[in-house]
């Protein structure tokens, strides 16, 4: 079966022995289209993030899922690099940024995710074919052999993936009816969105630099404030790569031979004695708080709170707060958007000041 289908499909694979050749010329090119799109247009900064995707979804992931209905399940590690490679790009933060935090803010599946989709969506398409098609009889005896314990690699690995992802019985009945037909794309979606969501909170756990985006983010789905211009200090400030002393703490300094225990990484801006994390920066530090005043006035203004000033007092508030100004907290749009660019605007300010004393009264190497 997967001989013929790769044929049939042009996949010029042989039982797997050119299958490195594929996959390196498929991953040059892959390159190749990237480095040309990012000199084409995305480089400037001007192409807004929804434009960029659009046209890495279009121009170069297909390059890297031709023949994907068909390879099967294979480990594909440098796929995944280059859709993190251009994520990073889109979002024009540092190489060092968590790839969980790459793909969180875009709400991007994993390269394999991607795999597994189009090869369902191909049996779907098989399984509903005339029986006179070629393909459909490939399918069969290939199926027949499977079934009689025979092998057959594609057979026995789409359904696995159709176990894995709670679709044993589509298996079992061999085919779609009309309705499940209609809504084979949206199931699967829905499905293989659900596996590969657990994947990432998984793949979160434990890792220090992503300690305020597990508080902001549990979904994985594209993030509105990408939209807005200047939006990288924001994917910075959640994604915990940047330069606070919570996070440059975790590395040796040329001045000071160890890593600095995280009680130890205080701010050195207001010398409160408060370690310097991405709360105490926004809601917090007083070096700032002139800056603060536009901001939390549209927090009381939007939350209808008492004021913004007296619930950061708290423990609760103060993440309450974290949530509706970098987070997704508030449900009504208007109001979320407000509260975003308030905090965009804050936060680049802020930044601006903080570096600027750190470069002009503190030791850089802080
Ligand atoms: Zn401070």
């Amino acid at each position: 079966m997967e001989k013929h289908l790769s044929k049939y499909l042009g996949v010029e694979l042989c039982k797997g022995l050119n299958f490195k050749l594929f996959k390196d010329r498929k991953v040059k090119e892959a390159r190749q289209r990237m480095m040309r799109v990012w000199a084409m247009g995305m480089r400037g900064g001007q192409m807004p993030v929804k434009q960029c995707v659009n046209v890495w979804k279009t121009l170069v992931r297909p390059v890297l899922e031709y023949g994907a209905a068909v390879i099967g399940d294979v480990k594909w590690q440098e796929a995944e690099q280059i859709q993190r490679r251009m994520g990073k790009m889109i979002l024009r933060c540092s190489e060092k940024m968590t790839n969980e935090v790459v793909l969180g803010e875009l709400g991007w599946w994993s390269m394999k995710g991607r795999r597994d989709l189009v090869r369902l969506l191909f049996w779907g398409k098989v399984v509903g074919m005339s029986h006179s098609r070629l393909v459909h009889h490939l399918y069969s005896v290939s199926r027949a052999q499977y079934q009689a314990g025979k092998q057959s690699k594609w057979c026995k690995e789409v359904h696995a993936l159709l176990q894995s992802i709670g679709l044993e019985h589509v298996w079992s009945q061999d085919g779609l009816s009309e309705e499940e037909s209609k809504l084979w794309h949206a199931t699967l979606q829905a499905k293989i969105q659900h596996r590969e969501e657990e994947a990432w909170r998984k793949a979160m756990q434990g890792k220090p630099k992503l300690r305020t985006y597990r508080l902001l983010k549990d979904r994985l789905c594209f993030e509105d404030y990408l939209d807005v211009r200047a939006r990288e200090t924001m994917t910075r400030l959640r994604g915990g790569t940047n330069e606070l002393r919570i996070e440059k703490g975790r590395h040796r300094a040329t001045n000071r031979d160890h890593i600095l225990h995280e009680s130890e990484r205080v701010c050195l801006i207001c010398a409160s004695g408060e370690v310097e994390d991405e709360r105490h920066f926004l809601i917090d530090c007083a070096e700032y708080e002139d800056l603060r005043e536009t901001m939390f006035d549209v927090v009381d203004e939007k939350m209808k709170e008492d004021c913004a000033k007296e619930v950061r007092k708290e423990e609760q508030g103060k993440q309450r707060l974290m949530d509706a100004l970098i987070g997704r907290a508030v449900a009504d749009k208007s109001a979320a958007v407000g509260l975003r660019n308030a905090a965009m605007t804050f936060c680049k300010r802020a930044m601006k000041r903080r570096n600027d004393i750190v470069t002009r009264y503190l030791d850089q190497k802080t």
